[in-house]
């Protein structure tokens, strides 16, 4: 049994913008069913969802000012939250990170810093709860101050830093590290400063006692230039600290046998009752109903990483075909605008929901035939899973948690019953739809696909093995730090 304590700037259902949430959402909770004693710190932002009870716990004083710290709990778990609740930071509506025009918040490195500041005075049981982690597991550049301000703590906990998205590094001018306080021990490019600007992210690279990332492809990938961003260097000094551990998935809620979203639940014995859930896709985005026409769905953030541009490139083409597309998304408006506009001319073939919507995301999983993944690069991705729980064939690059994840249809793993959907290499719009063709192949052949369609569904997604694999990491950690 461990004490942990979990840094996270998101966390599913509290608050989440993408991915990390999800795995901030449901890792501590399998980690505390492994009977730890595990305890998640989050910012109060206003948008924050809570459901139980919250009680004051104490204030301290941090970096001049008076922080609040209160205590709630995951909805539906036993695991225990503490809001770090500092209203003239916290307390903005919607996103955490950027406003309404996608803009960073001005003072993110403010926000951020105190927020670490913060988790260490936790870690270090300087908020009086006679509660002192074994491990301090941080996650994402909001959180990479945590490890490098601990290394100037005597007794302190081991860390751990997981890196869901090497593109995001919390990077600000080299003077904000003077505003922010930033001990000149840790100010120098062996430290958090990287090209003359201060990095969140270096924090977690250079000081955690451990690097996980969300997969051991990208664990791989990001030792190299093309997906290291600079730090690939650093990267490869630290390999016998780094790690890949893939996530699971949320079991519970990404399960087509009870999902409260659908308009009809199924399983793998019964999809004959999946297609119910395309007719009330179909119906719901006025699409013409037709129950044979292959219908291809995509859900996810509307940037470059998730290979949108090749979709563009690729849907005059598509729309020639018998084939219908679903897409749910924001993102890059020049993105957005170029959707909308295909779904207008082709209304028939195309529609394009721009927002977030949890209950479509969900009926787009069990309606659709095939889901585009497309990435050019993908850390872990969580929606190729989600997919193959419900039946839909991914279509995927073959990139990080994408290659971990999914198994292509090839004449061996066809036979050997493996074959969970189609991966292909190349970022191109050709690959792609050489991908699509060889995937519409497919389809028209019923056997096969079901087979395919049973073979993604059968396969375990869960956070138990994963979370065993984040238990044996802490469990070889001394807190000692290496470089
Ligand atoms: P990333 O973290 O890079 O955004 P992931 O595939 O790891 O990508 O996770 C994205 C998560 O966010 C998934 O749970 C996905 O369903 C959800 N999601 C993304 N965009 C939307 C949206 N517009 N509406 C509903 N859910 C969304």
């Amino acid at each position: 049994m461990k004490k942990i304590l979990f840094v996270t700037s998101e966390a599913h259902p509290l608050i989440k913008t993408g991915g990390l949430a999800d795995v901030c959402g449901s890792l501590p909770k399998a980690l505390a069913e492994l009977s730890n004693d595990i305890k998640l710190i989050i910012p109060n932002y206003q948008a924050l969802k809570t459901t139980g009870d919250i009680r004051f716990l104490c204030t301290i004083r941090v970096d001049n000012r008076n922080v609040n710290i209160l205590e709630t709990h995951m909805p539906d778990s036993h695991v225990v939250v503490w809001l770090v609740d500092y209203p003239v930071y916290y307390n903005y509506p919607g996103n955490p990170y950027v406003d309404e025009q996608g803009v960073p918040w001005p003072i993110n490195a403010e926000r951020f810093a105190l927020f670490c500041r913060v988790a260490v005075e936790a870690a270090m049981d300087r908020v009086h709860q006679h509660w002192k982690p074994d491990i301090v597991h941080c996650n994402d550049w909001q959180t990479g101050m945590v490890p490098a301000f601990l290394t100037l703590e005597q007794e302190r906990p081991s860390t751990v830093f997981t890196i869901h998205n090497m593109a995001y590094q919390g990077l600000f001018p080299s003077s904000t590290a003077a505003a922010l306080n930033i001990p000149g021990r840790l100010w120098n490019p062996d430290g958090l400063e990287f090209h003359e600007m201060l990095s969140f992210i270096k924090g977690g690279l250079i000081f955690a006692d451990y690097i996980t990332t969300v997969s051991p492809t990208y664990a791989l990938e990001i030792q190299t230039p093309e997906f290291g961003y600079g730090l690939e260097g650093l990267l490869d000094h630290r390999k016998e600290f780094l790690g890949g551990i893939i996530n699971g998935i949320d079991t519970d809620q990404w399960n087509p046998e009870k999902d409260p979203y659908i308009a009809q639940r199924y399983t793998a014995a019964t999809l004959n009752k999946k297609p119910a859930n395309k007719s009330e896709l179909q119906k719901r985005l006025g699409l013409p109903a037709n129950d044979l026409v292959p219908l291809f769905g995509l859900i996810g953030r509307l940037v470059e990483q998730k290979g949108i541009d090749l979709i563009l490139e690729c849907l005059p083409e598509l729309i020639t075909m018998d084939l219908q597309f679903v897409l749910l998304g924001s993102g890059d408006k020049d993105f957005e605008k170029q959707l909308q506009k295909m779904a207008q001319l082709y209304p028939e073939k195309i529609a394009i929901n721009i927002g977030y919507d949890e209950a479509l995301a969900h009926l787009i999983e069990a309606g659709a035939d095939i889901f585009l993944m497309p990435s050019r690069f993908e850390p872990c991705g969580l929606n190729q899973m989600y997919s193959q729980r419900y039946g839909t064939i991914p279509i995927v690059r073959k990139t990080g948690g994408l290659a971990d994840t999914v198994t292509d249809a090839l004449p061996e793993t066809l036979a050997r019953h493996t074959a969970s959907g189609i991966v292909f290499s190349e970022a191109s719009a050709g690959s792609l739809l050489e991908a699509i063709k060889r995937t519409l192949f497919l389809y028209s052949y019923p056997d096969i696909w079901k087979r395919m369609q049973i073979n993604a569904m059968s396969k375990d997604f869960s956070w138990q093995r994963s979370a065993e694999q984040y238990m044996a990491l802490y469990e070889s950690l001394k807190g000692e730090f290496k470089e």
